[in-house]
């Protein structure tokens, strides 16, 4: 019975020239999460609001007739021999659900203006449709953008909460506290709604700059990735494989993932990074020990050379303090120290747990379990330090003063794009 979405959207921050960019991308957002979706969809901003209008299908096109039944009549704005065709509810509200910057999606039922009578039964079969149970009270909020219709918003709500006591003697109007706020707003069209579906929160992909994720199969960095997203920023990400240590599947697990997070940030451009060489140089050359805190070194110079390359303003881990012996407060100086970007841990004071909770939210969690290897767990020490000192790790970085920096250059050189979730 739904024929368009108004798109609620915090405005805090948002004035000025900002509100323009902040709804364009929005805008931009929901056509690309729509994509998915198989009905045919207007998206516009109509005097400060976002409104999702689904279309007619084309006259003549039969295909959809039977949804048409389904329709309830033709005062509910569709044009006669039209049909919805495709639309799906429910698929719709979710892909609206993974676009950053909606909070609020309200189901609206539009109505060509016919005279207030017509609009009295649009409005009061809305009502029997929408709310199994009327024994509640409302309040009716009308708005005018068009100044040329007849009744001004006072008289419009009064008067319509007349005609819905008439035909529904069993609800009660309460201006202060209404279980059932009825919003009709007056435009070209009219538009009614009362309810509203929570959205994401946060801020269109796009407002915010880009930043490069360290993405690893692992429970974290997606959902590190996925928080960052959620700020408005783009992400690009990097993977660091070393075949035949790390296996294809591996590889597909991590492309999987940055496919899970396109869902809501948009297309990915993945960077995968053959790692082999690196690894086996600083195994080769190294105390074993500290390995991992050398790689992870390494690890973060690569990716801050692709970020300065690709325009990202940042890096992006999902590192935690204290979760493992490369994660304590002293690994993580030492990783900090080789990067001169700034470098966002959005999971830094979050618990195991927590973080398995937010990927089994966003739907990342299944993937990450999958259990191949990933590079880090083939070369781990049986004892990492958890306490490096820095000087000392730098020292022994000495030893890689032959190769490392021609290793460098050639994994930068050899590596792989794969841009996942374009449509
Ligand atoms: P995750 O669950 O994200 O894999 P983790 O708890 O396994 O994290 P580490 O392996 O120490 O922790 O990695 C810390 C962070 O370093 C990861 O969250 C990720 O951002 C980055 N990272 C680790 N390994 C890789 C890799 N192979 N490719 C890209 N980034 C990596
Ligand atoms: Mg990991």
């Amino acid at each position: 019975m739904f024929t368009a979405f108004l798109i609620k959207y915090a405005e805090i921050g948002i004035k000025g020239k900002n509100r323009y960019l902040f709804e364009d991308a929005l805008i931009h957002q929901i056509k690309y999460a729509l994509k998915k979706c198989g009905g045919r969809y207007e998206v516009h901003k109509s005097q400060g609001r976002i409104f999702v209008d689904i279309l007619e299908e084309a006259p003549g096109d039969t295909a959809s007739g039977e949804a048409c039944g389904e329709i309830p009549g033709e005062s509910l704005g569709k044009a006669p021999g039209g049909a919805y065709g495709e639309f799906d509810f429910d698929e719709t509200v979710a892909a609206l659900k993974t676009v950053f910057g909606i909070s609020g999606i309200c189901p609206v039922v539009y109505t060509e203006d016919e005279g207030f009578e017509k609009l009295c039964e649009t409005v009061i079969r809305y009502l029997g449709d929408v709310y199994p149970d009327l024994e509640q009270t409302f309040k009716v909020k009308a708005r005018r953008a068009r100044k040329d219709y007849p009744k001004d918003s006072m008289t419009l709500a009064s008067d319509l909460g007349e005609a819905i006591l008439e035909a529904y003697p069993q609800m009660r109007v309460d201006v202060h506290e209404p279980q059932i706020l009825l919003n009709i707003e007056v435009r070209e069209k009219i538009y009614i709604y009362s309810m509203t579906i929570p959205g994401p929160g946060g801020m269109p992909v796009g407002t915010n700059g880009k930043a490069m994720l360290l993405l690893s199969g692992g429970i974290d960095s997606p959902v590190a990735g996925y928080m960052i997203a959620k700020r408005g920023v783009k992400i690009d990400a990097v993977y660091f494989h070393a075949p035949p240590y790390t296996s294809e599947r591996a590889k597909q697990k991590v492309v999987d993932l940055a496919a899970a997070l396109a869902g809501f940030a948009g297309p990915v451009y993945l960077h995968v990074i053959n790692f082999t060489d690196i690894q086996l140089y600083i195994y080769e050359k190294c105390p074993h020990e500290e390995l991992t805190i050398i790689m992870r070194r390494y690890m973060m110079r690569i990716a801050e050379a692709i970020a300065g390359q690709t325009q990202c303003q940042g890096l992006v881990t999902g590192e935690s303090i204290g979760q493992v012996a490369s994660q304590t407060m002293s690994s993580l100086a030492a990783t900090n120290e080789v990067c001169r970007m700034p470098v966002y841990r959005p999971l830094i004071g979050f618990d195991k747990q927590e973080i398995v909770e937010a990927a089994q939210r966003i739907g990342t969690f299944e993937t990450s379990i999958l259990p191949y290897e990933d590079c880090c767990t083939i070369f781990v020490a049986k004892h990492p330090v958890t306490r490096p000192n820095v000087g000392i790790i730098r020292r022994h970085e000495q030893n890689l003063a032959e190769k490392i920096d021609a290793l460098v250059e050639a994994a930068l050189a050899g590596r792989e794009l794969i841009v996942v979730g374009r449509q």
